[in-house]
């Protein structure tokens, strides 16, 4: 990181001794230049203090620099970002804030040591204050975009949804951004909430919101379901549940259990016939096999569901798989051959317990629920499931 730091400052320390006051143009007139040879040696003083890890006495000498011409001000701001991505806000802060207070209102100087602050203050968990200057910022023509994005981050992280939906209507409304997934993450959100309150009503109306401004969000889909599941409308739950497998196959097998239930409640026993035959001709994952194979016990018997099951673990090889086959196998053996099948389930168990369900397809960030979106990296809709022999 230090050596980052260097490659940064020494080509401005450069600019600093030779091209100092030079280029003090635009700026306002509380930054006019005032050539000091002073500042030049400063500059390099600041830099060794840097080098021996002395960051304090570094600070005093950069924030302490009269002169702030254009390279200057680059230089203070890439420094504060240092510092920030350092996780060492605190100094990051003060760099960012003497610019601040230093660069005339209104200059770009001055918008954009703003801009740097508020996300110090968001780094470091200064939300409220990061919140005000985003807000501020927003009247900004360059900055505009930016704070609006951290706004509605910080929005998201305080699960503050009324307010990020109407900032994501406004830019949406504006042209310039589609937010479509998120707006339709953000009303579902509100849905939760409202079937948590047990106001259902209200629950459908957002989902319905939800699902104008993003027709195929699965997460609305099944809830929609859920709700027609609670109120005994099974075909209304199936409909919804097949909606979400249709536009999301990854999301099978979070739906597969309740989809079979709804068929299984609903008493229609040709169409949930016909719903695993539609299971059987194509490849599942391990979860989807499982389930299904339950089903299958229950209507047609055991031999009928070990059929399917072996049939389907050929076409998919899995270690859940592979694991639950010789589970299986266990009991009908003699006793020499137990052992052994023991082992591998021991082994296999150990294998498949410390694998992630889901992953993150913008992170790779690994999980074993499924999340709408990323704890890691704040992305909505990339969480998939874990495909593969090792995972479902
Ligand atoms: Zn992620």
């Amino acid at each position: 990181m230090l050596l980052n730091l260097l490659w940064l400052l020494l080509p401005v320390a450069y600019l600093a001794g030779w091209w100092s006051g030079r280029k003090g143009a635009g700026l306002a007139p509380a930054c006019k230049v005032r050539r000091r040879p002073s500042d030049a040696r400063s500059y390099v003083r600041g830099l060794n203090y840097l080098i021996s890890e002395q960051q304090d006495k570094a600070i005093d000498l950069f924030v302490g620099i009269d002169r702030l011409d254009q390279e200057m001000v680059e230089t203070q701001l890439a420094l504060g970002n240092l510092f920030r991505n350092r996780g060492q806000f605190d100094h990051a802060i003060r760099i960012h804030e003497n610019l601040v207070t230093r660069a005339a209102a209104h200059s770009d100087a001055h918008a954009d040591a703003l801009l740097e602050l508020a996300a110090d203050y968001s780094a470091s968990g200064l939300f409220d204050r990061a919140e005000e200057i985003y807000g501020d910022l927003l009247n900004n023509k360059r900055h505009a975009d930016t704070a609006r994005d951290a706004l509605i981050g910080i929005f998201e992280r305080e699960k503050d949804w009324p307010r990020a939906i109407r900032l994501a209507e406004e830019q949406q409304r504006s042209g310039e951004h589609y937010r479509q997934i998120q707006l339709g993450h953000y009303y579902c959100e509100l849905a939760e909430q409202a079937v948590r309150n047990d106001e259902r009503e209200t629950a459908r109306l957002y989902l319905k919101k939800a699902l104008a401004e993003h027709p195929a969000s699965a997460r609305a889909n099944i809830l929609r379901a859920n709700l027609a599941m609670g109120r005994g409308d099974y075909s209304r739950a199936i409909e919804c549940y097949t909606a979400v497998e249709k536009a999301n196959p990854d999301l099978a097998p979070e739906i597969i259990s309740p989809l079979l239930e709804a068929f299984e409640r609903a008493g229609d026993t040709r169409a949930l016939k016909a719903y695993i035959r539609h299971v059987r001709s194509r490849n599942n994952a391990y979860s989807v096999i499982r389930v299904t194979q339950q089903a299958i016990r229950r209507i047609d018997g055991d031999a009928a569901a070990d059929r399917f099951f072996k049939e389907q673990i050929l076409k998919r090889p899995s270690l859940k798989g592979l694991r639950d086959w010789a589970q299986s196998e266990l009991d009908k053996n003699k006793r020499g051959e137990k052992d052994k099948f023991a082992v591998i389930i021991n082994m296999l168990d150990s294998v498949v317990e410390d694998k992630p369900a889901y992953v993150c397809s913008a992170c790779g960030f690994e999980a074993r629920s499924l999340h709408w979106q990323c704890p890691s990296c704040g992305t909505w809709d990339s969480v998939r499931t874990f495909i593969g022999a090792e995972g479902e």
